[in-house]
């Protein structure tokens, strides 16, 4: 076979174009096209293989296999060679087809006699539509000349896909974009929502994936690299940068002065694609790297690079991020990653948001929870997958998406949502009655905040008061430290609008996963364990002072609930302790009121502070456990990692042993105990907590209703006992005994 010049594959991209304009039904189109590749690759075989659904490839139109295959022939993703190269979204290569691992033969095709095997992946950014097959009776290997021109045919054949230029009624193919699509992701906020697309980043459209003037296409693709280098130095040179943001601008400047990056696209144009398809292309094949890397480092750096090439596809085509799309009613937000600010800019206008990376500790699940809003993370694909104003269903408590759903799926989800809104309805008619079991014992219900957006759901909610107020997010939603007053005036409303319910404002909880952008990142193995919350605050401690009294100026004169965060030992709540009290004899002497009453508690977080010295359980006001946290001390089990997150029941025995123990200590002493983390506001959990003598609970908003209706069914006394017997049973869990016992009294 003669060697490919880029002349024939220009004259074969104009080919296959022109082919699209005459007129004809999807199959035509698809016909037309596998009989010219193959002509112009000098192959017997050229086949379409494209997605029915999101795991089916079916042969679509074949030149030199049997014609009785096509639409008959399926395989599934990573079945077979063209499986392989779907998975995969890379090139195979070989010449003896029959031999080569994971090959599977099927009869129907006649593709027995053919030895000589190329496909590669048809896909567009994110998006995998179908692999594309030459084959040939001559055992060769393709040379890597050919299988980049059968590549750059892939990108015309994915582009003409999207376009739509395939669709047809019998034998072609289904519209795209407009199939019901299931993603399955994780959660990280729950709760459900009803709503339509919004897009936070807008897709590219490329209308001409075709060029015919490569001399004018390198022309266009030098000046939109040259305006991009531009448009990047600028924003570098912009004197407000915090450095999480030079970093990646810096990573772009890299990538947008790379060498490789414009040859390679050059390389594509001169093949016959357009400076947009050229773009596209690379970002495919750089997308399709993202995803088989695990390295976190370099997976930053790819998405950098696909951020960059969205870019400069907005540069050619002159769309810009404003399309003047009217946001719906009821938007449920779908990116691949978001900043917290930008969430909250969006704020409660939103019904939920779907994101295709995210972690349940991220800022954006932080802000999420703040915001009451739905989020499901990890959803594969959406993002290429949905348009805007598309029906979507978020179901965040299964972290399920159904993106253009059928009648029957919207049915049932809408039932589930009516018996979640009658189960509220039940619920607020609890709202002024206390938690009180058929024991007597009154629990006490205070919700989580982290948002001034928050407050008013202490009314609907039925809370007592606030049990945790996050302090950070003030901090992290900033490109720089919030200044004393400005902090004054927000702690001053979150209590005015607690009308003279407690607030326990917990000090600023960074480092972990919660970095500020204007604060120097420190570079540490494993900063769940590292530099972070109190410890802050005691090695630089401006930031605590300053943070205190914020607090004691917003009380001005009512009460103040502090409490410090990851107490470890008892020096460190002493100090932290002590440094309060200073600012408040400082305020006191400058003549300013000085709270009623000030209660001064730690969050046990850590194990280690369970066993602190009794003088420590004197000393604090009250301890309220940070459960997240403490149970992934306890467990060694990272709270963000999803392989292992789940692995430990709450209501594990040596857990609840360890619970038993804190609660001991804090009866000795009579220090008030509660229990704010996550596991709170999950109904069956709290009712343990509840009756291992913890006293008080803290959950979202939400929670507090469900935690309610079933801490007032039960005997917390009987429910002790349940437990106590199931633990001395020897039972890893108790759920399993208790769910028995509950079933027999909880209608
Ligand atoms: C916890 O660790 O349980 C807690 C309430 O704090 P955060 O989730 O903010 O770490
Ligand atoms: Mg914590």
């Amino acid at each position: 076979m003669p060697e490919r010049s880029e002349s024939d594959s220009r004259k074969l991209l104009r080919r296959l174009r022109d082919s699209l304009a005459l007129p004809g039904k999807g199959q035509d189109r698809l016909d037309r096209i596998t009989h010219l590749i193959a002509d112009s690759m000098g192959t017997e075989v050229c086949s379409i293989y494209l997605f029915r659904d999101e795991d089916t490839l079916e042969l679509c139109a074949t030149e030199g296999l049997k014609k009785e295959a096509v639409h008959q022939t399926r395989m599934k993703l990573g079945e077979g060679l063209v499986g392989r190269v779907a998975r995969t979204a890379s090139a195979v290569n070989t010449a003896d087809a029959p031999s080569e691992k994971g090959f599977r033969y099927m009869p129907e095709t006649g593709e027995e006699i053919f030895s000589s095997f190329l496909g590669v992946p048809v896909q567009r950014v994110g998006e995998r539509l179908g692999v594309l097959v030459v084959q040939s009776k001559t055992a060769r290997q393709f040379s890597e000349d050919e299988v980049y021109a059968l590549e750059v045919v892939a990108m015309v054949v994915a582009e003409m896909t999207e376009l739509g230029a395939f669709l047809g009624e019998e034998g072609g193919l289904k519209a795209l974009h407009k199939q019901p699509r299931l993603f399955r992701g994780g959660t990280a906020q729950e709760g459900s929502a009803e709503g339509h697309v919004w897009l936070h980043e807008p897709r590219v459209v490329v209308t001409n994936p075709v060029a015919d003037d490569p001399l004018t296409e390198i022309d266009r693709i030098r000046e939109a690299v040259g305006q991009l280098r531009v448009s990047i130095d600028d924003l570098l040179s912009a004197a407000a940068l915090d450095k999480d943001q030079r970093q990646v601008l810096e990573a772009y400047r890299m990538f947008a002065n790379s060498r490789g990056w414009l040859k390679r696209m050059e390389e594509d144009i001169a093949r016959g694609l357009s400076a947009e398809a050229a773009v596209e292309k690379e970002q495919s094949a750089a997308r399709a790297r993202l995803e088989q890397v695990e390295d976190a480092y370099l997976r930053e750096r790819l998405n950098d690079l696909d951020d960059l090439s969205n870019r400069l596809l907005r540069i050619l085509t002159g769309q810009g991020a404003d399309t003047g799309a009217q946001m719906p009613e009821d938007p449920i937000l779908i990116a691949r990653n978001i900043g917290p600010a930008e969430l909250l800019d969006y704020g409660k206008r939103l019904r939920g948001v779907v994101l295709e990376e995210g972690s349940v500790g991220s800022h954006a699940a932080i802000v999420a929870r703040a915001l009451a809003i739905p989020l499901v993370i990890h959803a594969e694909r959406i993002v290429a997958e949905a348009l805007n104003g598309d029906h979507i269903l978020v179901d965040g408590d299964q972290g399920l998406v159904h993106l253009r759903p059928d009648e029957m799926v919207v049915r049932s989800f809408r039932d589930k949502m009516a018996m979640q809104a009658k189960a509220q309805e039940r619920y607020a008619s609890l709202r002024s009655l206390p938690a009180q079991s058929k024991c007597g014992t009154i629990t006490r219900l205070n919700m989580n905040a982290g948002l001034m957006a928050d407050l008013p759901s202490i009314e609907s909610s039925g809370a007592e008061g606030v049990g945790l107020f996050r302090t950070e997010l003030q901090f992290l939603i900033r490109n720089q430290m919030p200044k004393r007053d400005e902090l004054a005036r927000l702690y001053a409303r979150v209590m005015d609008a607690a009308k003279g319910r407690a607030v326990a404002f917990r000090t600023l909880d960074i480092g972990s996963d919660k970095v500020l952008p204007y604060m120097k990142p420190q570079d540490e193995p494993n900063p769940a364990m590292g530099w972070r919350a109190i410890r802050v605050g005691l090695d630089k401690p401006g930031v605590l002072q300053m943070q205190a009294q914020a607090l004691i100026r917003a009380a001005a004169g009512r009460p103040l609930t502090v409490m410090f965060p990851f107490i470890t030992e008892l020096s460190e709540f002493t100090e932290a302790r002590d440094m309060v009290l200073r600012q408040v004899e400082r305020e006191d002497r400058l003549g300013r009121p000085v709270p009623e009453a000030l209660k001064i508690g730690a969050m046990l977080e850590t194990p280690s502070l369970a066993y602190a010295p009794r003088a420590f359980f004197d000393l604090a006001d009250f301890v309220s456990i940070g459960g997240n946290d403490l149970k992934q001390f306890f467990f060694a089990a990272d709270r963000e990692n999803e392989r292992v997150r789940k692995r430990y029941d709450t209501l594990n025995t040596s857990f609840l042993r360890f619970l038993r123990l804190i609660a001991e200590r804090c009866q000795t002493s009579d220090t008030p105990l509660s229990f704010c983390g996550e596991d709170a506001g999950r109904p069956v959990e709290a009712l343990v907590f509840a009756a291992l003598g913890i006293g008080a609970l803290s959950m979202r908003p939400t929670s507090i209703g469900p935690v309610k209706a079933l801490l007032r069914q039960v005997d917390l006394q009987e429910a002790r006992e349940v437990i106590l017997r199931s633990m001395a049973e020897g039972a890893v869990s108790v759920r399993p005994v208790l769910m028995d016992w509950l079933a027999t009294r909880v209608e």
